[in-house]
C-alpha cells in the first residue's frame, strides 16, 4: 500500500509508541509494571521481579503509575520505512535507490525484512530471478557474503530489493517488474 501525498502519511506521523515488556513484583501480583534492561522502569531491581512474556499496557487499570507516566514519555520509535530510508542513505546511489527512497517516504509498506545466511535467503526470499536492474550486484552480494540482510518492497509496477550486507560494504538497491504471482 502506498499513501497519497496529501493523506496526511510521513514518517513523523507514522512514528510508533515505545513498547516494554511487563513485570511483577515477585509473590505481589496484582500491578504490572514496565520492564526495562534491568529492572522495571520504576526502579524495581531486577532480582525482585518476574517478568512476564506479555506488553506492559499503560492504559490497564493494573498498570503502576510510575511506570506509565514513564513509558508514555519514552521516546518514540522509527516505523519500518523510516528505519529502511536510514539504512540505505550510504547505499549505491542511482536512479533505483532514488525511487525506493521516494517510495518510502511515501508510505511503501515493507514487506519483508529480515537477515540470516546469504545462500538461503537468496534461494527462498531474494526473488533474484525477477531482477531487471542491479541484477549483477545483488548476485554477486549474496554469492560473497555468509550473512547478509534484504528488504522487499512493492511499490507501483517495481518490486525493489534492498541488499542490507552486514559488513562494511555499500547497501544495494535491485529491481524487478511486480508480479501477479
Ligand atoms: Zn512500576
Amino acid at each position: 500500500m502506498t499513501h497519497d501525498a496529501d493523506d496526511g502519511w510521513s514518517f513523523a506521523t507514522a512514528r510508533e509508541a515505545a513498547s516494554f515488556g511487563a513485570g511483577e513484583l515477585t509473590n505481589v501480583p496484582g500491578i504490572d509494571h514496565a520492564m526495562a534492561e534491568s529492572g522495571t522502569l520504576c526502579g524495581i531491581p531486577e532480582q525482585q521481579v518476574t517478568r512476564y512474556m506479555h506488553l506492559f499496557e499503560p492504559a490497564e487499570a493494573q498498570a503502576c503509575l510510575d511506570c506509565r507516566q514513564q513509558a508514555q514519555a519514552a521516546p518514540t520509535k522509527p516505523c519500518a520505512q523510516e528505519r529502511l530510508h536510514d539504512r540505505l542513505q550510504d547505499a549505491d546511489p542511482g536512479q533505483t535507490r532514488d525511487d525506493l527512497l521516494a517510495a518510502l517516504r511515501k508510505g511503501a509498506k515493507v514487506g519483508l525484512w529480515l537477515r540470516g545466511p546469504a545462500s538461503q535467503l537468496a534461494r527462498h526470499y531474494a526473488g533474484l530471478d525477477s531482477l531487471t536492474e542491479g541484477t549483477e550486484a545483488a548476485v554477486e552480494a549474496f554469492n560473497t557474503a555468509m550473512s547478509i540482510g534484504l528488504a522487499r518492497v512493492e511499490d507501483g509496477a517495481w518490486r525493489f530489493l534492498a541488499v542490507l550486507p552486514e559488513d562494511d560494504s555499500r547497501p544495494l538497491v535491485a529491481r524487478g517488474p511486480r508480479t501477479l504471482s
